[in-house]
C-alpha cells in the first residue's frame, strides 16, 4: 500500500472563460489507481460560481486519470461536475459532447508566456524587434532565457502523464508558443488539452510566469494573436466522405456560423479580422489549403476523394475544447449521410 496524492481537477462556473480548479485527496492504493477505483468527491460550489451559499455542495466525478511525475505518487484526476441529484451541473460542458469513440480531434494550442505584465522577452518599455525571426526561432535574442526551459519541462510532464502531444513550436510573436494534442474519441483530446493547460499553469508558478491564453493580448497591434485550430474527423469523413456529403457539411457549418463563434472563445473579433491568415468573424468560408478560410481543407482531403480530416481555424486560444468539440459534433450530427 502507498498513499497516492490524487489531484482532482475541474472547471469552475466562471464565464466566458472557465478557470481550472484542483485540490488534493490522499488515499491508499496497492498500485497506481484505475479510474473506476477513484471515488466521487465534493467541493464548495459557492466559491467557484457553481452554487448559491445556502446549498453549496457540488459533486466531482472522475472521468480520466493520468500519472503526475512532478509529485511522488502523484495522480491527476480530471473530473466532471455534477449536482447533488446526479444531473450534470450547468457548467459541465464535457457532458454535452456526443459520445463517439471514432471521432478524432487535434487541437493546436497557442499561448503567450507573461511576466511582469508583458510577454517573456519583451523589454520593460516598448517592443522588441518586429515579428519575423521568432516563429520556430532559436537563440537567446529570439526565444530569451527561460521560455524554452518551461516549454521543454512542460512537454516532459505531459508525456509522463500519457498526454498525446504531436508537436511543439515557437510561434510568430516573441514569447508565444504552441503545442498540438491529438486524440481518438470525442472527449480524449479535449480532456488532454485541459490537463496540459493545468500542468503548464502549475509549472509556470515556480518561474513567476503566467500563461496568457487571451487571443489578442497585445491588442490591435501587428503582434500575432493566439488561436486553437481544431482539426476533426469522424469515421464517415475518414472512410466514406465524398463531395456531396462534404458540401452539405459545409452548408451546415455556414448555417450555424454564429453558434460556432459563440463557443470559439471570447474577444475573437479582435483576432478574426480577415487579416493574418484568418477569415472575418461573421463570414464562413472553406478552402483547399487556404489559411484565410474558416475551414481549411487539406490537399490530401480532396485528392483522396473528399475524405479525411478538416481544420476549423476559428477557435481561439482561450476557447474551451469541450464546448468546441461538442459544437462541431452537433453540427456534423445534423447532416444526413447520403
Ligand atoms: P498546421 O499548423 O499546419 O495547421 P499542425 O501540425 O500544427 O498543422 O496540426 C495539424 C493537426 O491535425 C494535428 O494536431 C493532428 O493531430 C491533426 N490531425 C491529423 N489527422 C487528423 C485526423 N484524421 N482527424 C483529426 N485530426 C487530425
Ligand atoms: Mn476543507
Ligand atoms: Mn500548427
Ligand atoms: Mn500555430
Ligand atoms: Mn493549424
Amino acid at each position: 500500500m502507498a498513499k497516492y496524492k490524487l489531484e482532482y481537477i475541474w472547471l469552475d462556473g466562471y464565464q466566458p472563460v472557465r478557470n481550472l480548479r484542483s485540490k488534493t485527496q490522499l488515499k491508499d492504493f496497492a498500485s497506481f489507481p484505475k479510474l473506476e477505483e477513484l471515488p466521487d468527491w465534493g467541493f464548495d460550489g459557492s466559491s467557484t460560481q457553481q452554487a448559491p451559499g445556502g446549498s453549496s455542495d457540488c459533486v466531482l466525478k472522475p472521468v480520466a486519470v493520468y500519472p503526475d511525475s512532478s509529485r511522488k505518487n502523484g495522480v491527476l484526476v480530471m473530473c466532471e461536475v455534477y449536482n447533488a441529484d446526479g444531473t450534470p451541473h450547468s457548467s459541465n460542458d464535457r457532458a454535452t459532447i456526443l459520445d463517439d469513440p471514432d471521432a478524432w480531434f487535434g487541437f493546436e494550442q497557442e499561448y503567450f508566456l507573461y511576466q511582469d505584465g508583458r510577454p517573456l522577452g519583451f523589454p520593460e518599455n516598448g517592443y522588441p524587434a518586429p515579428q519575423g525571426p521568432y516563429y520556430t526561432g532559436v537563440g537567446y535574442k529570439n526565444v530569451g532565457d527561460i521560455a524554452r526551459q518551461i516549454v521543454e519541462e512542460h512537454l516532459d510532464l505531459c508525456l509522463d502523464a500519457g498526454i498525446n502531444h504531436e508537436g511543439i513550436n515557437a510561434e510568430v510573436a516573441k514569447g508565444q508558443w504552441e503545442f498540438q494534442i491529438f486524440g481518438k474519441g470525442s472527449k480524449t483530446a479535449a480532456d488532454q488539452v485541459w490537463v496540459a493547460r493545468y500542468l503548464l499553469n502549475r509549472l509556470c508558478e515556480k518561474y513567476c510566469v503566467d500563461v496568457e491564453y487571451h487571443c489578442k493580448p497585445l491588442g490591435a497591434t501587428d503582434w500575432n494573436g493566439s488561436g486553437m485550430h481544431a482539426n476533426f474527423s469522424t469515421k464517415y469523413l475518414r472512410e466514406t466522405g465524398g463531395e456531396p456529403y462534404f458540401l452539405a457539411l459545409m452548408a451546415q457549418f455556414e448555417k450555424n456560423c454564429m453558434e460556432h463563434i459563440a463557443v470559439y472563445g471570447p474577444d475573437n473579433h479582435m483576432r478574426l479580422t480577415g487579416l493574418h491568415e484568418t477569415q472575418s468573424i461573421d463570414k464562413f468560408s472553406w478552402g483547399i489549403a487556404d489559411r484565410g478560410a474558416s475551414i481549411r481543407v487539406p490537399h490530401s482531403f480532396k485528392k483522396n476523394g473528399w475524405k479525411g480530416y478538416l481544420e476549423d481555424r476559428r477557435p481561439n486560444s482561450q476557447g474551451n475544447p469541450y464546448q468546441i468539440a461538442s459544437r462541431i459534433l452537433k453540427t456534423i450530427s445534423e447532416v444526413p449521410k447520403p
